[in-house]
């Protein structure tokens, strides 16, 4: 008899996108994350296939909420439910049955696959019986080339996976095969995409918030926080400092002139930062700048704020337009957080007129003014770090794949 674990889900990765060194690590990595995702629910079974998993969800758990969050596990090209039978032919009908029953399609091919070649019926026997069996019962053709429905049957041994619709992964690397980043965190649309997309190509996101408390209320730091929440359901556990930067601010305002000041706000931001950032393994800088965008953003101000940089700054937005990064906000779900209102620390104490072209020498004429690495030190120490986990309640990464995700940061690959 049927019982809710008949129900799988199989996911595909794609192969191409794996060079021979690092598939371990992607593989186990993927596994990890696949298990973490539905940790709440009870630890799925994870098989490993011939180029695809096999997941076990537990009895119970709502087929579509595992899907829901498996559409969230970077590394997935595509996932689809998948009926559980027996290996004979008769099961195999039964499942093709329950996979069909109540749908209408206009054309549709069966595709069989077999793990082992010594089981019994080759795959185009299975292809002809099955699809047989298909048009005895539904008013449909045949049409390998451009099928309205695919109908995947997986043979392994004792046991096979028959299943329609694939749906869309989000593509992408497994959060943690490329090592950890610092995102430098606004209230703003920009950052929130620039750091999901840095998640999407296989890093974990450590998140950095500059916040004006209490010259300024808290809206900035709940919005920071609403944001890194959101964008933890891509990679479970994030960790958020939150860094009072008013004070810092002050003294900037009483030793350089209004031009120049964004820019050397921003290289405090940077250098703190990265202090932040490294204490948790981080290899990288990532901000949301988009070239142009605001005075801050010219290529000389981009130059000079990152000369202040002890790691490489990545800015994934570098050559997207608003609208484009907007667009991808909304896809996301931060871009109605992102629009509240919120006075962000860069409203306090900046000029009307920003200076679009601030050199290094004159940085470095103005930063001879301030203590600089007190200002650093004040960042530091006065940051406050919250932790945020997905599933809720789950905990970190143990440290031991934390380490190998720092090996793996800073590894050529
Ligand atoms: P965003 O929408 O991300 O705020 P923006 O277009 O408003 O970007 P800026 O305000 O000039 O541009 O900020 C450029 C980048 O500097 C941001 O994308 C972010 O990475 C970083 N940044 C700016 N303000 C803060 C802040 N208060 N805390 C953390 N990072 C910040
Ligand atoms: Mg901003």
């Amino acid at each position: 008899m049927e019982t809710a674990r008949d129900r799988c889900v199989i996911v595909h990765y794609h192969e191409i996108s794996l060079k021979r060194g690092n598939r371990p690590l992607f593989l186990r990595r993927l596994q990890q994350n696949l298990v973490r995702a539905l940790e709440d629910l009870g630890a799925p079974r994870v098989t490993q296939l011939t180029g695809r998993i096999l997941l076990e969800p537990r009895p119970g758990a709502d087929p579509e909420v595992v899907v829901e969050r498996l559409r969230h596990v970077f590394g997935l090209a595509n996932l689809a439910l998948a009926e559980r039978t027996g290996t004979s032919l008769e099961e195999l009908k039964r499942g093709v049955d329950r996979v069909t029953q109540g749908r209408t399609f206009a054309s549709f091919r069966i595709t069989a696959r077999r793990a082992f070649k010594t089981l019994p019926h080759t795959s185009v026997e299975l292809n002809r019986e099955l699809g047989a069996h298909v048009l005895g019962r539904h008013a449909t053709r045949v049409d390998l080339e451009q099928s309205e429905l695919n109908i995947h049957v997986e043979v392994l041994p004792g046991q096979a996976f028959v299943y329609g619709d694939r749906r869309p992964g989000p593509g992408g690397l497994p959060v943690g095969v490329s090592g950890t980043v610092a995102a430098l965190l606004s209230g703003g649309i920009d950052s929130p995409v620039a750091a999901w997309r840095l998640m999407k190509r296989g890093c974990r996101v450590v998140f950095v918030h500059f916040h004006s408390v209490p010259y300024l209320p808290d809206d900035s730091i709940r919005k920071a926080r609403d944001l890194a929440e959101r964008l933890t359901r891509w990679q479970y556990y994030s960790r958020l400092y939150l860094v009072p930067f008013g004070e810092i601010q002050r003294s900037v305002v009483l030793a350089v002139p209004g031009p120049a000041r964004v820019v050397i706000y921003r290289r405090l931001m940077m250098r703190i930062a990265e202090a932040l950032g490294r204490r948790a393994g981080a290899a990288a800088l990532v901000t949301g700048d988009s070239l142009g965008q605001v005075a801050s953003q010219t290529l000389q101000n981009l130059a000079c704020i990152e000369g202040a940089a002890g790691l490489p700054v990545l800015r994934p937005l570098i050559g997207m337009d608003k609208l484009e990064i907007t667009a991808q906000a909304q896809v996301l779900g931060t871009f109605e957080t992102s629009i509240e209102p919120d006075a962000d620390c860069c409203t306090l104490f900046v000029p009307k007129h920003p200076g679009t072209r601030v050199s290094r020498e004159e940085a470095a004429a103005m930063e001879a003014r301030l203590d600089v690495a007190a200002l650093v030190a004040q960042g530091v120490e006065g940051a406050r770090e919250e932790t945020i986990a997905f599933p809720a309640g789950c905990g970190p990464f143990p440290a031991k794949e934390n380490r190998e995700a720092r090996a793996a940061g800073s590894r050529p690959r």
